[in-house]
């Protein structure tokens, strides 16, 4: 059969936000067929390296000999990980003058906060031919695990990530509709008095589809909880999330 992805050509690849039943069957057959596969990992402080792409990928059952690791700081530190992101693109840039195929993954949708974008932005200034492969998102996935219609008829839906204070999710609210936080781990220390605080329905998500799955709506469940870096939270004051 011929080949459906292109050589020199960058891959967005989507690979959902954890389960790898909500691998699209087309991030799967470019996953196949590319001559690298790139994916995001983080070292943690005690030297340890993580990464939930490569768990997904792990299951994928694809020759591990073509993976490549970008070990990217976290989040927060802006000019390290642009230092890696130059890093990276320039070892891809190699690998696809030379004509190679180069999926780089991302968990969730490529287009969502994605690890991903800096390199896209790399690709597009180089002139490197690009495409993104959707894929589902982790608040999607979120909503579908609890049973729960994120929005309906007119419902506007808010996403919102790494806010600051919960000032921010407040005004989202006031506008109506459902409003998601992503990156949720930055309101950790305010998360649990502001629920009480507020007439606020919500659905906590931890880990979606990954193993140490979580999910409630009950303010009890998570008052002793971390709040990891891996955890959104969906909310309404029209008490859908109920
Ligand atoms: N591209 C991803 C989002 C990346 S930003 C997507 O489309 O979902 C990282 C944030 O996504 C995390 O801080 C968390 O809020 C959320 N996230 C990603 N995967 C998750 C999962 N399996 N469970 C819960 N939250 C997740």
């Amino acid at each position: 059969m011929k080949n459906m992805i292109q050589p020199g050509q960058f891959y967005a690849v989507s690979l959902g936000p954890g389960d790898p039943g909500l691998v699209t069957l087309r991030a799967q057959r470019i996953l196949e067929e590319a001559d690298t596969i790139w994916y995001p990992a983080t070292v943690q402080p005690d030297g340890s390296v993580q990464s939930v792409a490569l768990d997904i990928l792990l299951e994928c059952r694809l020759d591990e000999t073509r993976f490549r690791r970008m070990e990217l700081p976290m989040s927060r530190q802006r000019q390290r990980a642009s230092k890696v992101y130059d890093h990276t693109w320039s070892l891809m840039l190699e690998e696809l003058l030379e004509g190679k195929r180069i999926a780089a993954v991302t968990v969730g949708d490529a287009g969502m906060y994605s690890t991903l974008t800096p390199l896209l932005g790399h690709a597009s200034e180089a002139g490197i031919s690009c495409s993104m492969i959707a894929g589902v998102p982790a608040f999607i996935a979120a909503g579908a695990a609890a049973g729960i219609p994120l929005v309906c008829h007119s419902d506007r839906l808010t996403v919102l990530a790494m806010v600051d204070s919960t000032d921010e999710v407040d005004r989202a609210l006031e506008e109506g509709g459902t409003v998601v936080v992503m990156k949720l781990s930055t309101l950790r220390h305010d998360l649990v008095p502001w629920l009480e605080a507020s007439s606020t329905s919500f659905l906590y998500a931890e880990k979606v589809g990954m193993k140490g799955e979580f999910m409630t709506s009950d303010i009890e469940d998570i008052r002793n909880r971390s709040i990891p870096y891996f955890s959104l939270l969906v909310c309404s004051r029209n008490g859908r999330q109920q």
